[in-house]
């Protein structure tokens, strides 16, 4: 058996960094990733068999946990019909149904296979309907990694220090205008100069790529207002929030209707899947309906939307929010109480089954700057106290935390009495 570390050299010497995805590296935290095996329900193993409780559950899409029954059926008998086909599926449009069912704002709805593809093709669609170039984003939201959305964005991006991309055309970065989250006063004045050439606002709802932020009240009721006074698209980015903060996503928890809503993550249950919708008269100008131009050799995937589906049905059991909100509160108020015993200055943020963990003197984290002013130094070592413990954390400071329907008290109160023993000897 080789060690994580073996793993991890090998792995670089022919992906760049050893991985596939950034913030897999460990680059934040130091150290070697874990090099996962397997997984089943709140648990995933190393190649050493050593167990892990996961509370990054593939960043967000486990919200069942890992290799539910029901879901791994329907992924098997899926590919047992062939793995794509480029023609579309009965599938594909009990996805689209549902989706829209579940997601009332939501009247069409097209799948990518990332959430990449369906923040960027929003942004080219609110683009091509308006006739308008610029957009507005927020500091350390992350909408993927496409040109104009990786300005001043969180994950990866703000983990590694990159608030901008080399490579990204200086040309295409002046369209995009960043502006202080949660901070409603700056979007109206700047909408105030620029506001009729503006296409779109978009924005994480709850903000879980540094960390997790929750809206301020009247932040994204600001956002509808403004869209709505000077024509611009409303992008409610629910790549993460979607299906993980409450059924409807963050527009049902806060009574928001967007334009459009992008989705990915809980509705590929673990598969490649992104997607994005709305209205019916902004969807109408995508093609082959419309002039703006989207597709993907593997969009909708049959096994994808498989997987998809069985994840959606089942989180439909009623008390299911309910019940996945109370465990992460457990979560939120045993590592609050750990901390208080320990006498460290630690705060937890939560909106339904996701969570942050914050090493500060603040009462409240609610914008970027505040969440680059909190220890990140402590949080490292927590971090790797917790993952010798056996339980892994998200591998930065700034990305949001994931409970799933798997995790029992008795996990969480595992995690808990290993956070206190982690924090006493910080
Ligand atoms: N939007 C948000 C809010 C996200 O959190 C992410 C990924 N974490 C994306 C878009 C991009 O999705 P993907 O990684 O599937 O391309």
């Amino acid at each position: 058996m080789s060690s994580n570390h073996d793993l991890f050299e090998h792995a670089q010497k022919h992906i760049p960094g050893g991985v596939n995805s950034p913030v897999r590296a460990f680059r934040s935290v130091g150290g070697d990733p874990v090099f996962v095996k397997r997984a089943q329900g709140a648990y995933f193993w190393d190649e050493n068999d050593q167990r892990y409780i996961d509370y990054v559950g593939s960043w967000g899409p486990m919200i069942l946990g890992h290799a539910h029954p029901e879901v791994i059926e329907a992924v098997r008998s899926a590919a047992l019909n062939g793995l794509s086909y480029g023609a579309p599926t009965v599938a594909e449009t009990h996805m689209a149904d549902l989706i829209c069912a579940m997601v009332p704002s939501m009247e069409m709805v097209r799948l990518t296979s990332s959430g990449t593809e369906a923040t960027m093709s929003a942004i080219r669609l609110a683009r091509g309907y308006t006739g308008r170039d610029r957009i507005v984003k927020f500091e350390g939201n992350y909408h993927g990694h496409s040109d104009s959305l990786l300005v001043k964005a969180g994950s990866g991006a703000l983990t590694l220090g990159m608030p901008s991309s080399p490579g990204v055309p200086k040309a295409l970065a002046e369209l995009t205008i960043t502006l202080p989250y949660n901070d409603i006063e700056q979007v109206r004045a700047t909408f105030a100069e620029v506001g009729q050439e503006i296409a779109a606002i978009i924005v994480e709802p709850v903000a879980g790529n540094m960390n997790c932020i929750p809206p301020v009240p009247g932040f994204l009721e600001g956002l509808r207002a403004v869209c709505d006074e000077y024509g611009a698209v409303l992008i409610i980015d629910e790549v993460m929030t979607g299906f993980r903060v409450a059924m409807g996503g963050a527009q049902a928890l806060y009574g928001i209707t967007p334009d459009l809503t992008t989705l990915g993550k809980i509705i590929g249950g673990g598969m490649p899947v992104g997607a994005f919708g709305g209205k019916r008269e902004i969807m109408a100008h995508i093609s082959p309906l419309g002039p703006v131009y989207q597709a993907g050799t593997l969009s909708g995937n049959p096994v994808a939307m498989a997987a998809g589906l069985a994840t959606l049905r089942l989180l439909q059991a009623p008390g299911f929010y309910e019940t996945l909100t109370e465990r992460t509160t457990r979560l939120c108020t045993g590592l609050n109480q750990a901390a208080q015993a320990a006498g460290v200055p630690l705060i937890t943020q939560q909106v339904g089954g996701m969570f942050g963990i914050f090493f500060t003197e603040q009462s409240a984290v609610t914008s970027y700057e505040a969440a680059t002013q909190c220890d990140t130094q402590a949080f490292n070592r927590f971090f790797h106290g917790m993952l010798a413990a056996g339980v892994y954390l998200a591998p930065s400071a700034y990305e949001a935390g994931f409970v799933s329907m798997a995790h029992q008290d008795a996990d969480i109160d595992e995690t808990i009495a290993q956070a206190e023993r982690v924090l006493r000897a910080l």
